[in-house]
């Protein structure tokens, strides 16, 4: 399978890299951007995450001697030790969801197991942490409870990392499982508002949840914002569609020189490695070493200085040992504390099967 590079084409994840980096596995997502919240909208947005997951399904079904799909917490063990890499599924944005629920089973019934319901914009089931017109439901909407039950009910985990304040807290109330910030900093160290509070944190904890550190450079650190280099890459993706429309090698060869291009003459604003490790360190310290995980938001934004792909994670784990971290730590942050929440939502909707046929289910 073909290695690729930061410097070459941008990419930062690659079979060839995962094993360079050390890493068994993770979470691919189906992620869709927030767009028009109309039923021609919503309808859109439902057919592009199907897609994406059937893309995924079929990537890992035509390469099954390097991928495997993953619907459970005990599936990752056993299919890193067979060397191969652990696919899990989730949805960064519950906008493919529309107004229609029964969608959430069957987006599990395609394997995901983990919904952030809201993206970079407030949409109709909760508040983004980043719409700049503010909240508009003050947290999750009526609909946005009722995802959060359904997921319950089918043993979804719930991500919160791009929803305001108000939902996280409204999640910590009303799902009956832990929760996960995905990809997500301290605001005590870069007070974004991508980033969680001390009190957040240790109320995540305190209900046995997760924050994986992102390494998404604008948020672990006061950056210069560059507008033009902004202003260029949205034209660029706006000329070719985004990375899913490079569907021929021509294509993906002119979008590599024109963002070849937009690099020279705009070169990326980067948060540095000590600054991301900050983050980590911080959450590690406030809530402890069962409630910390990694992300890069790799291939969707992320990388810090000398972390732009996932050859680099190693860098993170020696770091995390000269702090003093035992091995054992170690292993929880990089797969223990994240299978602990998917298991616990497992769990849930086991019992909650169990109650409702008034009979035990093995
Ligand atoms: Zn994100």
């Amino acid at each position: 399978m073909k290695r690729r590079t930061w410097e070459a084409d941008f990419t930062q994840v690659d079979y060839p890299r995962l094993v360079q980096g050390g890493v068994d596995g993770g979470f691919w997502t189906l992620f869709v951007s927030q767009g028009p919240r109309t039923p021609a909208g919503h309808a859109a947005a439902r057919d592009n995450a199907l897609k994406i997951a059937v893309r995924i399904r079929e990537m890992v079904a035509r390469n099954s001697e390097f991928f495997e799909l993953a619907t459970r917490a005990e599936d990752a063990q056993r299919i890193a030790q067979s060397g191969k890499q652990v696919v899990y599924l989730s949805m960064e944005n519950g906008y493919p969801i529309g107004h229609d629920l029964t969608l959430l089973q069957t987006f599990y019934d395609l394997g995901v197991r983990m919904l952030g319901p809201v993206h970079f914009a407030n949409n109709d089931l909760a508040d983004s942490a980043t719409d700049t017109k503010g909240p508009e439901h003050h947290g999750l909407s009526d609909l946005g409870k009722q995802v959060v039950a359904e997921c319950n009910r089918l043993g979804i985990v719930l991500d919160a990392s791009h929803a305001s304040d108000d939902v996280l807290r409204q999640l910590l109330e009303l799902s009956a499982t832990p929760l996960i910030l995905s990809h997500s900093g301290c605001k005590a160290v870069y007070a974004h508002a991508r980033n969680i509070d001390d009190d957040l944190l240790r109320a995540l904890a305190a209900k046995g949840g997760v924050i994986q550190m992102n390494a998404f450079s604008a948020y672990v650190a006061p950056l210069k914002i560059d507008t033009d280099r902004n202003q260029a890459l949205q034209a660029l993706m706006a000329k070719f569609g985004g990375r899913s429309a490079l569907t021929t090698p021509e294509k993906y060869a002119d979008y590599v020189r024109a963002r070849a291009g937009i690099e020279r003459q705009f070169p990326m604003p980067l948060a540095s490695f000590d600054q991301f490790m900050e983050h980590v360190l911080h959450a590690l310290k406030v809530a402890g070493p069962d409630h910390v995980g990694f992300s890069g938001d790799f291939d969707g934004g992320g990388g810090v200085e000398g972390l732009m792909d996932v050859t680099t994670m190693p860098r993170i784990t020696e770091r995390i040992l000269s702090a003093g971290y035992s091995p054992e730590d170690v292993e929880k942050f990089w797969s223990g504390n994240m299978l602990r929440v998917l298991r616990a939502a497992e769990t849930q909707a086991h019992r909650a099967m169990e109650q409702r046929s008034g009979a035990p289910i093995r």
